[in-house]
């Protein structure tokens, strides 16, 4: 099935309902959004030779033509390559030429920085700026009247990872896999109706872009912020006024809204699920979070190769504070996904009983088909069906998932593995501690050291003893940060993960 035959069921069953908005103003009904998306898809196939499956880059940040252009390429059976409008020129030419687009949306600064790093000469795609040239002339194309029929498996979406280390690679997602993990969105995160408002506050070219899915098919509202990022008053304010609205937040963006929230003395009135993940989210955080806010939260674990879904911790888990393992399951990242196997492996391949710390695996309908003209890597990540994250955990009896780290974040110090994220959860404790990575520096003696890299909260002042002493309270004596290092803040990539790889350079060129 192709996923867009969605917004052609929603055309048909909502027609006169908003669809898509800037701020709160809507832009069109669905009748119409599905009708910009078929012409979208007549002018791509008609003037520019696109045929099912090549590929069509989208390389602007978030509005609403992204969707009409994204919905426009599915509709003619193309594949959409998403890329970060944050990205650098170069490597989105890189993203272009790796995945061999055809045709590339860009908007405005993107369009510059693509066409200088592409240069003169190389075999360029067709790159259409939707600011210059306006959507107008694809808009008033005759239109493919059905989208073009499509398979489970074929590819639809091919979503650069990204590549906190070396090169991004191509993540396949075919149609079935989008559909999978829009379902369980219904089972394991929320509801969706008509009347409800996603707002895009996160890039739409990551996981954020993902639940448009499911908001098509329950005919819901799409709303890009004005601003067209994450503005945490923006949010607030639009969320009261605008009412039944649920978005995707990484935890640095839960944070900051929180503080937005608590400045302005308010809730979060009007947002009804605020979806975090893509990250850790420390104990404290969360529970500041739930203070403030009360409970509009649900936690996802996943990964572009099973996108936003491998595990969930529901609002109902975020609820049950009379259990007598609350916290410890406030600080997993919840239950697998209704249409996802978990499991923990050891070094050597065996599967590990509950309590047992390995890699994390997951096999289901919504895990790629592998990575785009990469066998040698597909192979080494995906085995026997079963996907390995990288990603270093522990299942309890009830299935309750507590992710300790990335696999090559972990510290050996000593002989010993020490998970950064322990030692952080214990520094965040601390009022005077804003933010924290740690990470491991290379020592001769011990293998590596642990250093912790601390942002301090505004006005606050504390030093190596005061932290070294409140770790010590919290945590074994051999966890404890070697070395504290004080920055201004740290280094994110541009979905708001921190780079431990930077900060490990750093600290080593130190
Ligand atoms: P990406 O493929 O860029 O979305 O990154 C996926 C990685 O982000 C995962 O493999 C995890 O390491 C991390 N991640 C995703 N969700 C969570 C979460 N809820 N808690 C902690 N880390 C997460």
């Amino acid at each position: 099935m192709n996923i867009a035959e969605w917004l052609a069921a929603s055309a048909r069953l909502y027609p006169r309902s908003p669809a898509l908005m800037t701020g709160a103003v809507i832009d069109c009904d669905y009748a119409e959004f599905a009708r910009r998306a078929s012409s979208i898809a007549g002018w791509l196939t008609h003037q520019h030779g696109i045929v099912p499956g090549d590929r069509v880059a989208l390389f602007m940040s978030n509005s609403t033509s992204y969707l009409e252009c994204a919905y426009g390429i599915w509709w003619a059976g193309a594949v959409a390559v998403p890329i970060n409008a944050k990205l650098h020129g170069r490597e989105a030419a890189w993203i272009c030429e790796n995945s061999g687009v055809k045709f590339g949306f860009v908007a405005g600064d993107t369009n510059a920085s693509l066409r200088e790093a592409l240069g003169d000469g190389k075999p360029v795609a067709r790159v259409f700026d939707i600011k210059s040239d306006g959507t107008n002339a694809a808009r008033a194309a005759a239109g493919l009247p059905q989208p073009v029929s499509r398979q489970t498996d074929d590819l639809a979406w091919l979503f650069y990872t990204s590549g906190t280390t070396g090169r991004p690679k191509g993540v396949m997602l075919s149609h079935g896999n989008l559909v999978a993990a829009s379902l369980c969105y219904l089972s394991d995160v929320d509801q969706v109706h008509a009347h409800d408002h996603a707002l895009y506050a996160a890039p739409l070219s990551h996981g954020a872009g993902l639940y448009n899915f499911i908001h098509v098919r329950a005919g819901a509202r799409h709303v890009v912020p004005e601003s067209g990022a994450f503005d945490p008053d923006e949010v607030l304010t639009l969320g009261k006024s605008l009412g039944d609205v649920s978005m995707f937040a990484a935890p640095t963006m839960v944070k900051r809204l929180v503080e937005a929230a608590k400045a302005r003395g308010e809730n979060g009135d009007g947002i009804r699920t605020i979806v975090y993940g893509g990250g850790p989210m420390y104990l404290a955080d969360i529970r500041e979070a739930l203070d403030v806010m009360g409970p509009r939260f649900v936690q996802i674990y996943g990964q572009g190769e099973s996108p936003m879904t491998i595990t969930a911790l529901s609002r109902y888990w975020h609820q049950q504070t009379d259990h007598p393992r609350y916290l410890e399951r406030l600080a997993s990242v919840g239950a697998a996904h209704s249409a996802i196997e978990v499991r923990i492996t050891s070094a050597n391949g065996e599967v590990l009983p509950p309590g047992e710390t390995g890699e994390i695996e997951a096999r289901g309908t919504p895990v790629m088909l592998g990575y785009w003209n990469n066998r040698e890597a597909t192979a080494s990540t995906i085995k026997d069906g079963w996907l390995r994250t990288g990603d270093v955990g522990r299942l309890d009896e009830d299935g309750f998932l507590t992710l300790s780290d990335r696999s090559k974040d972990v510290i050996i110090s000593g002989g010993t593995n020490i998970y950064p994220r322990e030692v952080e959860e214990a520094l965040l404790t601390h009022n005077a501690v804003r933010e924290v990575s740690v990470v491991g520096v290379a020592d001769p003696e011990w293998g590596e050291n642990v250093v912790a890299c601390v942002v301090l909260a505004d006005g606050a002042s504390a030093d190596d003893r005061t932290l070294d002493a409140h770790c010590l309270s919290s945590i074994a004596r051999f966890k404890r940060p070697k070395r504290y290092v004080y920055l201004p803040s740290l280094p994110k990539n541009n979905y708001g993960k921190v780079l431990k790889t930077e900060l490990r350079q750093m600290l080593g060129a130190k």
